[in-house]
């Protein structure tokens, strides 16, 4: 893992130091479409303010938290997904590879359960 004063990918993103492709920017978050997408439909979204990962979370967070997925709802929504999968990797075990939290959001094809 990245130690907290090394950036992350997401960082320079953020920062417009690499290029991506924002769909979505407010004061709390950006939405990017995933380099290497899992699904038809695969957008990250991605806190400005890094947390390493859910388990670096604190009661603080809450609202930010909150915060990110009410922007998943709305980017559903603008996107008329009606199914759709969000999904948090907490650790290298679960699939985490960018050490700064961010939501999966997946659509556009069928989803199996459980999930690999
Ligand atoms: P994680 O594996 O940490 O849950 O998710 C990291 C995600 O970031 C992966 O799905 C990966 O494809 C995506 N990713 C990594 N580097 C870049 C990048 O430079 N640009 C974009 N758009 N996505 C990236």
């Amino acid at each position: 893992m990245a130690s907290v004063e090394e950036k992350t990918i997401f960082e320079k993103i953020i920062s417009r130091e690499i290029p991506a492709d924002i769909v979505f920017e407010n004061d709390v978050a950006v939405i990017i479409r995933d380099i290497n997408p899992q699904a038809p439909v695969h957008a990250l979204i991605i806190p400005k303010r890094r947390i390493d990962r859910i388990e670096a979370a604190q009661d603080g967070d809450a609202e930010l938290l909150g915060k990110l997925l009410i922007m998943a709802r709305d980017f559903a929504k603008s996107h008329n997904l009606t199914g759709f999968r969000l999904v948090v990797n907490n650790g290298r075990q679960a699939g985490e590879t960018v050490p700064h939290l961010h939501i999966h959001l997946l659509s556009g094809r069928p989803m199996a359960w459980p999930p690999g």
